[in-house]
């Protein structure tokens, strides 16, 4: 008898599944909307000019390939954190931030979550926002979390529940970890504005809360890197501490070179000198150290004055192309087709992805009756859509919801 004979055959993930229904279609005019990376006008997976570039410098300069460090390569890990944090942030001036690189944003968030369940020293109870990227609730309950949920979206007006957001985060146990979507919240699209990010602040503050911000879309949402930074940094402005999971592989299409940061603020530089050395305790059992490539490719463009320019013309270009396409799919519903229902929510939600508001039966049949592949929730990575197929997605759209 084998060993494994009494494994239970677990769940597809709900993602990737989708991309095998979409491979299994023959059909010429199908799309996938079901998977949160870029494509470019062509529909194509895109690679920077920026990434090229440094990938070249780096094959002249760096002929070998030895390991980096547990925390990896001090280069990267500073200029990320001088992306996330800002020049003129006080614990980044004052030496006071733990960071090392991780497995992208997915292994950042992994990281923090084994770091507060070992060191945090109040409730080890984490708010995930209702709803959240699927990968949050396993993600922090394997790394020794409880999980628990906050209201975020409104699905009658399909906008924030800021009341129930206040309301949930005020009613959680003083001490408790909250995570929050640093910029373009997945899978609704939608944040909060400064305003209202001012306000959770000062719940935070007033709950003894402990802020973890997931930035996996720096520069992706708005097109601008400090706009998209501003949560973390008004929240360390206003003396919070604060976990942080940094991701390059939506700013930077560094998605399968695993590059990504996990910082904490911390007191002092003594602080960080201890908080460091448990982090290496943390990492070394779980792979050792990280993989090199992407950080050195991050950290050259980042480094470099020229490259770094050209790379935030780049990101404003990826995200200005899915701005036009929340326009086009508004103008075309609205105007064109005049499809029954209220479409501004896809104008006015930001990042890679919409929800579009599509009920589970008509998403399915818009894969069985038009070859358009999202999930289940009705939310779409906007980047599947582009000048050649936005207009058959929104006919097939007024179709499904007629
Ligand atoms: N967090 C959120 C909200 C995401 O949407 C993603 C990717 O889709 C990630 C984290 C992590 O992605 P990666 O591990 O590829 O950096």
């Amino acid at each position: 008898l084998s060993s494994w004979a009494n494994v239970p055959a677990g769940p597809p993930d709900p993602i990737l599944g989708i991309s095998e229904a979409f491979k299994a279609d023959k059909n010429p005019r199908k799309i996938n909307l079901g998977v949160g990376a870029y494509r470019d006008e062509h529909g194509k997976p895109y690679v920077l000019q920026t990434v090229k570039k440094a990938e070249e410098a780096i094959r002249d300069q760096i002929p070998d390939k030895e390991y980096l460090p547990i925390t990896g390569l001090p280069e990267f890990t500073a200029r990320a954190a001088l992306l996330a944090y800002g020049a003129d942030s006080d614990p980044l001036t004052r030496g006071a931030i733990s960071v090392t690189q991780s497995i992208s944003g997915t292994g950042a968030l992994r990281i923090g979550g084994a770091f507060l369940a070992r060191h945090y020293p109040h409730a080890k109870a984490i708010y995930l926002p209702t709803p959240t990227w699927g990968n949050h609730i396993p993600l922090f309950r394997d790394s020794g979390l409880e999980v628990r949920s906050y209201r975020y979206f409104d699905k009658e007006n399909v906008s924030l529940d800021f009341e129930g957001l206040k309301s949930d985060l005020l009613s959680a146990p003083e001490g408790s970890v909250v995570l929050l979507h640093a910029c373009a919240h997945n899978p609704t699209g939608i944040d909060p504005t400064p305003e209202q990010w001012a306000i959770i602040s000062d719940v935070v503050k007033e709950k003894k809360l402990f802020p973890f911000f997931d930035m996996a879309y720096q520069g992706f949402a708005s097109g601008d890197i400090a706009r998209d930074a501003f949560a973390v940094r008004h929240f360390v402005a206003q003396g919070h501490q604060v976990a942080l999971a940094q991701s390059f592989a939506k700013n930077m299409g560094l998605y399968g070179e695993r590059t990504g940061a996990f910082s904490l603020t911390v007191a002092d530089p003594e602080e960080k000198a201890r908080v460091d050395s448990q982090l290496k305790i943390i990492i070394r059992p779980m792979y050792s150290n990280p993989p090199a490539h992407g950080a050195r490719i991050a950290s050259t463009i980042l480094g470099d004055t020229a490259l770094y320019s050209q790379w935030e013309s780049e990101v404003k270009g990826m995200a200005e192309r899915i701005i036009t396409m929340r326009e086009k799919i508004y103008s075309l519903l609205t105007h064109d087709l005049k499809t029954p229902g209220e479409w501004g929510h896809i104008k006015s939600q930001i990042g890679m992805f919409s929800f579009t508001g599509l009920k589970p039966d008509q998403t399915k049949a818009m894969a069985e009756k038009a070859h358009i592949y999202m999930t289940a929730d009705g939310r779409i990575s906007m980047a599947g859509l582009n000048a050649g197929n936005v207009q058959y997605f929104a006919e097939s759209v007024d179709a499904v919801v007629r």
